[in-house]
């Protein structure tokens, strides 16, 4: 018998949406057409497909990718994801996404990023460090904290980023921390890394308060998604005052006018999909969750939730997007025309990044930080990048998605000029 290996599929859907918001910047920016066409294009794609040794002694063999977009503003950055729905044209985007993202927040790094097909709750913790340093090791030819830094994306978390850590540490001979970020505390991750991106999100929303004068406190908001991001979200804004009124999982939603006790259900975060069983509300689909009349909606899973389809029924006054192209440009286009304002993935989930950086930058110099020093330059980064999108997108009378976009893609062109098409 053939063993059965999992490979992507095809789904174009989230690198259509990438592009065309690239498009758009090119043609706002009267972009150069070979500087549009380098841009449109991955400067570069490794695929892989590795055996790991599984606990019952079969051998099974995987396919990953690690796909670096630009490197014109330094290394590339950007997470792994493992998944079953990876594919190279998702990997394409979101490494696509993580350049806008670091240009927008002003951080010196391109862009990247990487994936495994595989559930990773289908494998035992073995099977799981065995896949793991394999992976390392595949896309260890391109990776290095000069050249490309991974870090945690859907699926994978500072335990994984630790086996990575110490797989190219023992093929170098020795510890090479700034090769990944995300690492627990114990071995050179920094502190507040684990709820960076939620609390971006957190000071993304006060600003948003302060500059459409709504005040946070009291004001409802729904989450769809639980997992680092979401869950972490829900409860920093449940402590700055505002009323989550309903969160989401793979397996329900969970709606309550008077609020949710999120601290209880953040400590069911750990369990896979832990909402079809929670209670303190009635149980609601994910297109209940979107559609409901809350001051934010805040989708925090995966891409092309805001569609064409359900736009017209989102009753949110503000989206700030926690997951990285949750919203498909049709989606974008209707909310345009209803006066719903987004708050795009590349400025609002950039917290996690950023302290990434902070990691790296820690890593290299290994002189660590206290949290509230991390928090509070995080608070700089992420509040001076709202300002700079938002008077962009007054100036020129656009989206705060296509102020953004502009933001990004300007930056990374000057830079391109800057040094020159070599040779
Ligand atoms: N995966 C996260 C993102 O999409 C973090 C990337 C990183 O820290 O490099 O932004």
């Amino acid at each position: 018998m053939t063993a059965e290996i999992v490979v992507a599929g095809e789904r174009p859907q989230a690198l259509a949406t990438a592009l065309s918001q690239l498009d758009a910047a090119a043609g706002r920016l009267h972009l150069d057409e070979g500087i549009h066409q380098m841009l449109r294009h991955c400067k570069r794609e490794l695929v892989v497909h590795f055996p790991v040794q599984m606990d019952d002694g079969t051998t099974r063999v995987f396919e990953g990718f690690r796909v670096q977009h630009n490197l014109s503003r330094g290394p590339a950055k950007g997470g792994l994801r493992y998944h079953l729905n990876v594919c190279l044209d998702e990997v394409r985007a979101l490494a696509m996404w993580m350049t806008w993202k670091s240009a927008v927040v002003n951080l010196p790094y391109g862009g990247a990023k990487g994936g495994v097909v595989v559930e990773p709750r289908s494998l035992s913790e073995t099977e799981l460090e065995n896949l793991t340093r394999r992976y390392a090791t595949e896309i260890s030819i391109i990776i290095g904290p000069d050249e490309d830094i991974p870090a945690p994306d859907m699926g994978t978390d500072g335990r994984i980023m630790a086996w990575i850590m110490d797989t190219i540490s023992m093929h170098r001979g020795h510890t090479v921390t700034g090769v990944v970020t995300g690492k627990p505390v114990s071995v050179g991750g920094t502190l507040g890394r684990a709820e960076a991106t939620g609390r971006g999100l957190q000071y993304v929303v006060e600003e948003v308060a302060k500059q459409f004068g709504v005040t946070l406190e009291g004001a409802t908001v729904a989450v769809q998604g639980f997992g680092n991001v979401g869950s972490v979200a829900a409860l920093l804004l449940t402590r700055a005052g505002a009323k989550v009124v309903a969160v989401s999982d793979s397996s329900s939603g969970l709606y309550n006018g008077r609020g949710l006790g999120i601290e209880a259900l953040t400590a069911l975060a750990g369990d896979h999909a832990p909402m079809a069983r929670a209670s303190g509300g009635d149980h609601i689909s994910n297109e209940e969750l979107l559609a409901l009349p809350v001051d934010f909606l805040i989708p925090s899973a995966l891409e092309g939730q805001l569609t064409g389809e359900n736009a017209a029924a989102v009753q949110a006054r503000y989206v700030v997007e926690g997951a990285n192209g949750p919203t498909t440009p049709d989606a974008d286009a209707v909310f345009g025309e209803r006066g719903i304002t987004v708050i795009p993935d590349i400025l609002a989930n950039a917290g996690g990044v950023i302290v990434s950086y902070f990691e790296w930058v820690q890593d290299l110099q290994a002189y660590f930080w206290e949290e509230g020093e991390v928090n509070e330059r995080l608070h700089r980064v992420i509040t001076r990048a709202y300002k700079d999108v938002a008077r962009m997108a007054e100036e020129q009378s656009v989206t705060m998605r296509e102020a953004a976009m502009l933001l990004g893609v300007s930056r990374v062109v000057e830079a391109t000029k800057i040094r020159g098409i070599y040779p």
